[in-house]
């Protein structure tokens, strides 16, 4: 190897310089994939994708296509896609960003994809129909990535960067930075879908901001489903106000109100992407984890620990707005989903044993994580 003859120094300097620029390429997909996450709506998400990312990275275009066989895909693809497309072509000054759905265009892109793995290289290198199937008459870039999207292990969509240089994208290409952002769009593409689907079956409760029961349950069955198909455990958590009642006593409702608020945002920040968090009833909150026993206690733990911190105070009360304190007890349950096991009984199964964990902090002194599995 010629590096035998470089001098140690300047070999130093390239790695310096390998190093440096991939920390700048790491920061940028960093400052994308926190808007990603924070995208509530799929318009958001739209103006992450298509205005945004090819702006920051110097890209000619961003086509996002998804996979509309999908239900809740379908209906986003329906509500927003021409509203997504105008949005990003005034922004943009450029017809070169869209959102797409056409089912040629998914084929010739699945085609091109081996294990999952992004696809990078020139239009040239594309058989025929790919090509047309993915420029049709249009101006073709001198490069393209393919990221392919996938939830659950289906395909989602995929995310094709087009850029004017040649050398941008080329087969060999180190692609470790490429799948870990195609995780992260996925991931929010999956929250925006489902945060859509609950405002359009108005199974969001109003106070609190959060699903209600009836989402929880019709989650509960598809998280059921998804984990038994791959064998994966699934955690529940039922977390319940300590002493609420009195807090409303003493201080009324609207500041119980307040509190229910507070504890349901704070709940929220502990969960993370693809969890699912609701009012479950009055002062009662549930979450379904993706995650074993070790996983659930440890997030049961850190919700536990946030809502002891958070600061409620009744200012127009008689003592002078003085902290009230908040905490709740949490029970905690998870199970292996294996396949072919009775997934209503199993869902049924992991609720009430949260729920009577629940119970057994209460008894055991309030303000406390409890499982059943000693
Ligand atoms: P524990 O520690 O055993 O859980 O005691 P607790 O007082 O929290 O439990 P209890 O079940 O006795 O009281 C729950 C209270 O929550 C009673 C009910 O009035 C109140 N509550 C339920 N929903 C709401 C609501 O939407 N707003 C307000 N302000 N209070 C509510
Ligand atoms: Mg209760
Ligand atoms: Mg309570």
């Amino acid at each position: 190897m010629s590096t035998t003859h470089t001098p140690p120094s300047v070999r130093l300097r390239a790695l310096v310089d390998t190093v440096q620029r991939n920390e700048r390429t790491l920061r940028r997909f960093q400052d994308v994939e926190l808007q990603l996450i924070r995208a509530q709506d799929f318009p958001s998400l739209c103006r992450v994708l298509l205005d945004y990312l090819p702006r920051e990275f110097g890209l000619e275009g961003v086509t996002l296509w998804l996979n509309d066989t999908l239900p809740l895909l379908h209906e986003l693809a329906s509500r927003h896609g021409s509203s997504a497309n105008r949005q990003s072509n005034e922004t943009n000054g450029m017809a070169a960003s869209s959102l797409k759905t056409s089912r040629e265009m998914g084929d010739a892109a699945a085609r091109l994809f081996s294990h999952g793995r992004p696809w990078l290289g020139t239009p040239a290198a594309m058989d025929e129909a790919a090509r047309h199937a993915c420029f049709g008459s249009d101006a073709r870039p001198a490069s393209i990535a393919l990221l392919p999207l996938a939830t659950n292990a289906q395909p989602s969509g995929y995310l094709c960067l087009a850029s004017d240089n040649e050398s941008r994208f080329a087969p060999g290409m180190a692609t470790d930075m490429l799948e870990r952002f195609a995780v992260i769009v996925a991931a929010s593409l999956d929250n925006v879908a489902h945060r859509e689907q609950l405002e359009r079956l108005g199974a969001t409760d109003a106070l609190t901001g959060l699903p209600n029961r009836r989402y929880f349950d019709e989650r509960l069955r598809e998280e059921t489903t998804r984990a038994s198909r791959y064998r994966l455990p699934l955690g529940c958590l039922f977390i319940d106000i300590d002493g609420f009642k009195p807090i409303n006593d003493a201080h009324g409702h609207a500041v119980g109100d307040r509190a229910l608020a507070m504890v349901g945002a704070c709940l929220r920040k502990q969960t993370r992407l693809g969890d699912t968090i609701a009012r479950y009833g009055g002062e009662e909150f549930a979450v379904l984890l993706q995650g074993d026993l070790k996983d659930s206690l440890v997030v049961a733990e850190r919700m536990r620990a946030a809502v002891a911190q958070l600061d409620l105070r009744d200012t127009d009360g008689a003592d002078n707005g003085a902290r009230i304190p908040l905490t709740v007890s949490i029970g905690v349950s998870a199970h292996a989903m294996q396949q072919g096991a009775d997934l209503d009984g199993l869902g049924r199964t992991l609720v009430e044993e949260a729920d009577r964990a629940m119970y057994k902090a209460k008894s055991a002194g309030r303000n406390r994580v409890v499982t059943l599995v000693v």
